[in-house]
């Protein structure tokens, strides 16, 4: 099916952006990389009247160091974070993550703004990103502002961001010396997780310090294992202790059911995963 008629913009700065979406008054939608967006205006699920192209706008597409964070630009592609030096030196899990989105198309299309700001709780990006404690800057009508991505997720396909508003950036805190590994699975390969945590661990004195779990599709949103994470503090680097902390990743959660699998496999799955991608982050192998 054809999308229905619209008018399109590409603006060239952030301002221009923002001017735009309140030119359009409501009936303006934002396009990144139009992985998501395009198969949902083709099947006219959304009927905007303006679209506003983000590809023009250079600052969007930076990763620069500010201090002791990294800041992303939300139209950096995913196949440019997974392939980013800077976010490999200091933030691992969320490059790891990137590479595994869908195929190769669409991480040379697909965008890190557009993947936070589109919601899926199946969604790649997010678990990384509250895995490294991060932060999503956002641009609108009433000047700029950050939320941390706990609150930036508020359902399925629901954010933070106000009408007018346009994710400009995300910030991460640098981890650098951390151990972090992303484990994901997947019914086939290049597909949507059934459940994937993103993990980042700080060793000290040969037992975990700190540990900080992102999950997908575990429940509305993408959540952090609290549970896990609170076992995990002072774990010895053993592998019986790190996998047996770790099974507590699903507990209080309550993950959808459909073809997949039941809630009940989904948080089996989700303390095996996290089981791996702690082992793997801490560099305890199996
Ligand atoms: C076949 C297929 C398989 C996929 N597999 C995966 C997968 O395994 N894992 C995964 O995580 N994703 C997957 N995706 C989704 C892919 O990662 C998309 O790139 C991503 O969800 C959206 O990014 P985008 O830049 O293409 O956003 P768009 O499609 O352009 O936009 C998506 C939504 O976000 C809004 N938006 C976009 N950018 C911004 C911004 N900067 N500020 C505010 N709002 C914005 C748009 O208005 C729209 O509502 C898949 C997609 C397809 C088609």
């Amino acid at each position: 099916m054809r999308p229905v008629d619209f008018e399109y913009t590409s603006p060239t700065s952030i301002e221009e952006v923002v001017r735009s979406l309140a030119d359009g008054g409501g009936e303006a939608t934002i396009m990144g990389g139009g992985q998501s967006l395009m198969p949902v205006l083709r099947m006219r699920m959304a009927d905007p009247d303006l679209l506003v192209d983000l590809r023009r706008v250079p600052e969007l597409k930076q990763v620069r160091e500010e201090g002791d964070h990294l800041v992303i630009g939300a139209m950096t592609t995913h196949h440019t974070v997974a392939h980013d030096p800077l976010v490999a030196a200091h933030a691992g899990v969320l490059g790891q993550a990137a590479a595994s989105v869908g195929d190769p198309q669409i991480r040379y299309r697909g965008t890190i703004g557009g993947s936070l700001a589109h919601a899926d709780p199946a969604g790649d990006i997010a678990p990384a990103v509250l895995a490294l404690d991060g932060a999503i800057e956002i641009s609108g009508p009433a000047g700029a502002r950050t939320v941390p991505a706990a609150e930036f997720f508020h359902g399925p396909f629901t954010t933070a961001l106000d009408e007018g508003e346009v994710v400009t950036a995300v910030r991460v805190p640098k981890h650098t010396g951390w151990g972090m590994h992303y484990e994901k699975f997947a019914q086939v390969a290049q597909s949507w997780c059934i459940v994937a945590v993103a993990a980042a661990v700080q060793v000290e004195d040969g037992a975990v310090a700190r540990a900080r779990l992102g999950m997908a599709n575990m429940g509305q949103t993408p959540l952090r294992a609290e549970a896990a994470e609170a076992a995990l503090r002072g774990a010895p680097l053993q592998q019986g202790a790190l996998h047996d902390a770790a099974a507590r990743a699903g507990e209080g959660t309550s993950p959808a059911v459909d073809a997949a699998g039941t809630a009940e496999y989904r948080r089996h799955l989700a303390g095996v995963l996290a089981g791996r991608a702690v082992t793997a982050a801490a560099g305890v192998g199996g």
